[in-house]
């Protein structure tokens, strides 16, 4: 079982994705009201060294050279991936290795701080979060750890537009009744504008959030949104790679490669069919077995029935 990476788990923005996650369960400068992760349990933002960098670096080219397609290694998983103060080293030394694209998904927080963009600069695309314009969305949003400010997370991506060379494909995480209204979305366009990004990206809740009074914006006005942000700017579409979904997956260890994929998040039975390429009929018995012996649960968003590790919940 990988103890850094999982996957490769398919992504609404980046085809099949091999997750690096170098972060413990759960440190984050945020705790956002929508994680899927869980409850942030060391609200941080002290750069540590948590495991061994060339174990990670190990891990991950061993990874990447399983037949299954790979469209981007993804730096993600469990916490803000920058808080290890190892990425740029582990992204180096990954560029030396692996013919593949790196992706890092990052909520913005630490982007002020001159060492991160340097640490994160040879990733082929960085997928910053911006999800408020005013600082008390910002803090009910994303409920921020006490030293990070909404100017800091703006000039943070202002800064790493300027320095960087890749895409950015800025991600907006809306909520509805709460960044949605008029207002808001006039602010945060001024201010994406000010970015520059190759793509902004609507995302809106689709998967049990950790906070459950939350709820997602329906489909048609995230298309008023979509025009409203004009060009570049898309709705996360479902992910549509179906003639590449049955690939193969070990029969002898796809339980455990599920386990990992849904500790970092949670899953249906329709995703895990897509990734294993089994019957749903086996995914659903297998996935009971496993219910009974307490390594899985179910949440449900709407009518939907997704699977959890127990702690997530
Ligand atoms: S969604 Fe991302 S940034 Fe927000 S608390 Fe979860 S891991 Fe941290």
């Amino acid at each position: 079982m990988g103890k850094y990476t999982f996957g490769p788990v398919p992504s609404r923005r980046l085809g099949f994705s091999l997750g690096v996650d170098i972060i413990p369960k759960k440190y984050c400068t945020f705790d956002c009201v929508y994680c899927q992760v869980g409850k942030t349990t060391c609200n941080t933002i002290e750069r540590k060294s948590f495991f061994d960098p060339n174990s990670i670096v190990q891990e991950i080219i061993e990874r990447s050279k399983a037949k299954r397609p790979i469209d981007f290694i993804t730096f993600s998983g469990t916490g803000e991936p920058t808080l290890n103060s190892d990425i740029g080293w582990i992204i180096r030394e990954v560029k030396r290795y692996v013919e593949l694209p790196i992706a890092l998904i990052t909520n913005s927080s630490l982007l002020w701080n001159e060492k991160v963009r340097a640490d994160i600069v040879e990733a082929d695309v960085i997928l910053p979060s911006f999800d408020a314009a005013s600082e008390d969305i910002f803090c009910f949003i994303n409920r921020p750890h006490g030293m990070i400010s909404l100017d800091m997370l703006i000039e943070g991506i202002r800064l790493l537009r300027k320095d960087y060379r890749g895409k950015i494909w800025l991600e907006i995480m809306l909520i509805d009744g709460i960044n949605d209204d008029e207002e808001e979305l006039k602010k945060l366009k001024g201010i994406v504008k000010t970015f520059n990004p190759e793509k902004i990206q609507l995302n809106t809740v689709t998967r049990p959030p950790l906070d459950d009074s939350i709820i997602g914006v329906d489909s048609l006005r995230m298309d008023d949104i979509r025009e409203f942000f004009g060009e570049g700017c898309e709705v996360i579409g479902d992910f549509d790679k179906d003639d590449l979904y049955a690939y193969d997956y070990e029969s002898s260890n796809w339980q455990e490669r599920i386990l990992e994929m849904i500790g970092r998040r949670s899953l249906t039975i329709e995703d895990i069919t897509k990734v294993s390429g089994l019957e749903s009929k086996e995914v659903e018995r297998c996935l009971k077995k496993m219910e009974r012996e307490g390594k899985v649960k179910r949440r449900f968003l709407d009518d939907t029935i997704f699977f959890v590790v127990p702690d997530e919940v």
